[in-house]
């Protein structure tokens, strides 16, 4: 059987390459690192993260992301399980062992009978006798594969800036100022309550620190990149300080669920959260402080944090440029290009964002090209489910429901969330007749719409399974 060819073993081609393989399919795997590096991945392994360490929230009930986890989980996913394998405590969310991920991920990869994976750069479009190929690069796919890609569809580029967070050496940090808790002791899975390095802020120290960011000294943006907007669930501080002196105090510093237990009697006015990041904790990250201050400027201003003052860094944050296509116009239903449809693409440079979104890309188009492959009809997930409402998404299929964003024009990436699901009639009243309101009206939605796309992904996933598929 002819192999499917991957290019990109990030987060996307490497949940692609394995689900082909796990339906017998052979899969060659281009990956170019280490041959050519990219701004922001660090080493070799396979599906590195770059930044966080987070999968963010665990809870398939009341959380979209969590539902994803579900999904994929429930899909076999390589990726949820090395995830799972390689759990770091992090509160009810899923945060993993950097580099123990990643190495599971390369190794589950290496030793599949069914994947070769060859070390280079495709530096534009793939040979034609490649006649099934996903392109998987990301958000940072090479300059060559980028302009290839762009010129083949005829389109421009679409961009935005996404920035990566520090990260510290846990033996810098002043365990005197600093404390060990979970927002309102919220104890997640494999967690106590204690999850989170907390360091806390009064007024004054607040000021000053956002006096510096907003003089901070930032890396300069070239002419090409003035118009390029950033992301916004993944806003530099810097630019959270000038929006506002309180947005950092109710974004990422909020002070709320925490007490110093080195000063109980007196509330914080902000506090800063560190994340553990490896298995040993030898490591922790600086929760949602990606930023694009200069390096010196932005070790002095992180040492202005009560607990930090003597941190040394393992890494510094950064900004970068990501590239991704205008989907809903150049891609059709099942993620293939209208122009060559012997190329399908995942991860984020189809619009989505994340490294649950990518995977999740990734997967159905693993999916779609075994099924293709092997001769065989499939239908697409339906929209009630998370996987299904993160491809309408990106096709343009529907649109956000709450923004009405979407149409073409105005096509921007996402993370997955319950705007994207088609509205759930839930009962008024209780059992006992008294009217649901507030907190658990949106609760019970939440719970409704789990349960409704929990059990459509079952009936839905049941036609991939593996073994039926291979017959
Ligand atoms: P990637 O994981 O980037 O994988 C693409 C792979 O393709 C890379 O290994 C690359 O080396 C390879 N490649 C590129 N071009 C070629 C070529 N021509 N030939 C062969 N190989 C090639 N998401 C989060 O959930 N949390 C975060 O904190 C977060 N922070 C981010 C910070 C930055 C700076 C960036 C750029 C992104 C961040 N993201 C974050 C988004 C994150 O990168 C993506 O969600 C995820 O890694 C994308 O998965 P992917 O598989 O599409 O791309």
């Amino acid at each position: 059987m002819n192999p499917i060819h991957v290019i990109g073993g990030g987060l996307a081609g490497s949940e692609a390459a394995w689900q082909i393989a796990q339906r017998g399919i052979p899969v060659v795997l281009h990956e170019m690192r280490p041959v050519r590096k990219t701004d922001a991945h660090q080493g070799e392994s396979l599906a590195e993260l770059v930044c966080s360490n987070s999968f963010r929230s665990d809870d398939s009930e009341q959380n979209a992301v969590g539902l994803l986890h579900h999904e994929l989980r429930r899909a076999g996913s390589l990726i949820l399980s090395c995830g799972d394998a390689n759990q770091v405590p992090a509160g009810s969310a899923l945060a993993v062992d950097r580099d123990g991920f990643s190495a599971s991920v390369t190794k589950a990869l290496e030793d599949h009978p069914l994947i070769t994976i060859n070390r280079e750069e495709i530096a534009g479009l793939p040979p034609e006798d490649w006649d099934s190929v996903i392109v998987a690069t990301g958000p940072l796919t090479s300059p060559a594969m980028s302009k290839a890609v762009l010129e083949r569809c005829g389109e421009e580029a679409l961009a935005f800036f996404d920035a990566i967070a520090p990260i510290v050496h846990f033996d810098s940090v002043d365990l005197s100022k600093a404390w060990f808790q979970s927002r309102y002791d919220k104890i997640g899975p494999g967690g106590n309550g204690k999850d989170y390095l907390n360091c806390p802020m009064d007024k004054e120290q607040y000021d000053a620190f956002i006096d510096a960011l907003i003089a901070g000294d930032t890396t300069d943006f070239k002419e090409w990149e003035a118009n390029t907007p950033y992301f916004d669930g993944c806003l530099p501080i810097e630019v959270m300080a000038a929006r506002g002196r309180e947005t950092l105090r109710h974004g990422p510093m909020k002070p709320m669920g925490l007490t110093n237990e080195h000063n109980p009697d007196v509330k914080a006015y902000a506090v800063v959260q560190l994340r553990q990041d490896n298995a040993l904790g030898t490591l922790y990250n600086i929760v949602g402080f990606q930023t694009k201050l200069k390096y010196g400027a932005q070790a002095d201003i992180l040492k202005m944090i009560p607990g930090l003052e003597n941190a040394q860094f393992a890494r510094l944050g950064g900004l970068h440029r990501n590239t991704f296509l205008n989907s809903p116009k150049v891609l059709d239903e099942t993620l293939r290009l209208k122009a060559e449809p012997r190329l399908r693409f995942a991860g984020q440079i189809t619009g989505c964002e994340g490294y649950v979104e990518s995977a999740s890309v990734g997967c159905m188009t693993g999916l779609f090209a075994a099924m293709e492959r092997l001769g065989q009809s499939f239908d697409m997930p339906p929209e009630t489910t998370a996987m299904g409402a993160l491809i309408g998404h990106i096709t343009g299929g529907h649109i956000n429901r709450e923004t009405e964003q979407n149409s073409p024009r105005s096509f921007q990436p996402m993370n997955v969330n319950f705007g994207l699901f088609p509205p759930i009639e839930v009962p008024k009243h209780d059992d006992e007749g008294n009217r649901i309101k507030g907190k658990d009206k949106t609760r019970a939605k939440k719970l409704a719409m789990t349960r409704r796309a929990k059990a459509d992904f079952e009936s839905w996933i049941t036609s991939f399974e593996p073994a039926q598929a291979a017959e």
